[in-house]
């Protein structure tokens, strides 16, 4: 049997009347845990990233899979910025992030 490579992400913890939030990244294995009411906390919360894709259906190499990670934002951005057209992906929203630009 395969090892379950799924950690519990965004754990917190009671600390009295501090939570503590702690992000693993499924890809390279960082990890980061910072207080709830940590000055930084948006900033840093931003940097982490939950997928949950659901369960792969028939046909699938993963099917009857619940595929759910965490990726840090470095391996997120490697990740976009290795496909065709990363454009296609990173133009949008409010702004146009590129490798090129
Ligand atoms: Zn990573």
């Amino acid at each position: 049997m395969q090892e379950q490579a799924y950690r519990a992400n965004d754990k917190e913890e009671a600390i009295p009347n501090v939570a503590t939030i702690s992000h693993y990244c499924n890809k390279c294995g960082k990890e980061e845990s910072y207080s709830e009411n940590d000055i930084n906390d948006l900033i840093k919360k931003a940097r982490w990233h939950k997928l949950d894709l659901g369960r792969m259906g028939y046909g699938s190499s993963m099917d009857g899979s619940d595929i759910e990670f965490e990726i840090c934002d470095s391996c997120l951005k490697a990740f976009i910025m290795s496909f065709e057209n990363p454009d296609s992906v990173t133009c949008s929203g409010s702004n146009c992030y590129s490798e090129e630009s």
